[in-house]
């Protein structure tokens, strides 16, 4: 490290008022020295970065610019799409196919070329999960108009068809999976939905990449780009290994207490566009 990237580290461990952040786009300069002349890995988040916000998750449509901005960029240097969304979902919405992906805030990650990658300790939790379908299945199978869902990252109980006399004992095969050691339940419309309990978020699948990618050399600088406080996660480890965070916040989060452990801020998608365009130049 140089003593400017280092002392640059150094000042950006602490969580900071938002409005106090140099504007990435418009101090260029600063973020140059921030670089350093180290090469950027990209890390973008999708909603609220990529696009706006919307009511709908489906709404959020990424305009042919940004596709454009990401495509540039990306046939430059390595991208990759951290998102909590599906992976699946992520990347038909993205519609890049050669960029790396990981969906579930990370639990599922794709790299082009090498597939997807298992994650620590998760060899645990596909058995976790064989045994949750084991138990619902035994449970549920007897109980009829029940649903069982096998997904990647977990399982799903559906009830919508199960009669309402059928119900204390659709609940009760669930309890008894409740009460196994790592697991999670979620609620949904008509549904239940059992996920390994992993301590696991954004800033440790952004260290995970850049280990399983190759790219954690001291030539290379990790930037993450986020909007919300899952992004959090991230630009609190960015400084441990030399990166920069970018929070897209507009001027409505001056003066409301948000802080960030984000470095440089951008108000808005078509500025993250923009700035992806100077980093091609
Ligand atoms: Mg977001």
């Amino acid at each position: 490290m140089t003593d400017e990237t280092a002392t640059f580290a150094a000042s950006a461990t602490r969580a900071t008022p938002i409005e106090s952040l140099p504007d990435a786009l418009a101090d260029g300069a600063a973020l140059r020295a921030a670089l350093a002349g180290r090469t950027p890995v990209l890390f973008l988040d999708y909603d609220g970065t990529l696009t706006p916000i919307c009511d709908r998750p489906k709404d959020a449509i990424l305009s042919p610019e940004g596709r454009e901005a990401v495509r540039a960029l990306a046939a430059k240097l390595p991208v990759a799409v951290v998102s909590g969304r599906d992976r699946a979902d992520v990347e038909a919405m993205v519609g890049l196919p050669d960029l790396i992906y990981a969906g579930s805030h990370g639990f599922d990650i794709r790299i082009p070329g090498q597939g997807e990658i298992a994650l620590d300790g998760l060899g645990d939790h596909v058995t976790l999960l064989d045994q949750v379908a084991v138990m619902l299945h035994e449970g549920l199978d007897p109980i009829k108009g029940t649903l069982i869902e096998r997904k990647k990252f977990s399982i799903a109980a559906h009830y919508r068809m199960v009669a309402d006399d059928d119900y204390p004992a659709f609940r009760a095969c669930l309890d008894r999976v409740k009460a196994l050691d790592g697991v999670k339940e979620k609620t949904g419309k008509k549904i239940f939905e059992f996920q390994p309990d992993i301590d696991w978020d954004k800033g440790k699948a952004v260290l995970r990449l850049r280990t399983v990618l190759d790219l954690d050399g001291e030539d290379k600088v990790p930037m993450f780009f986020g909007d919300d406080v899952t992004d959090e996660d991230a630009f609190k480890v960015l400084p441990s290994v030399g990166g920069i965070g970018i929070v897209v916040a507009g001027p409505e989060e001056d003066g409301t207490g948000r802080l960030t452990h984000a470095h440089f801020r951008v108000t808005n998608p078509e500025a993250v566009y923009r700035l992806l365009e100077v980093m091609v130049d």
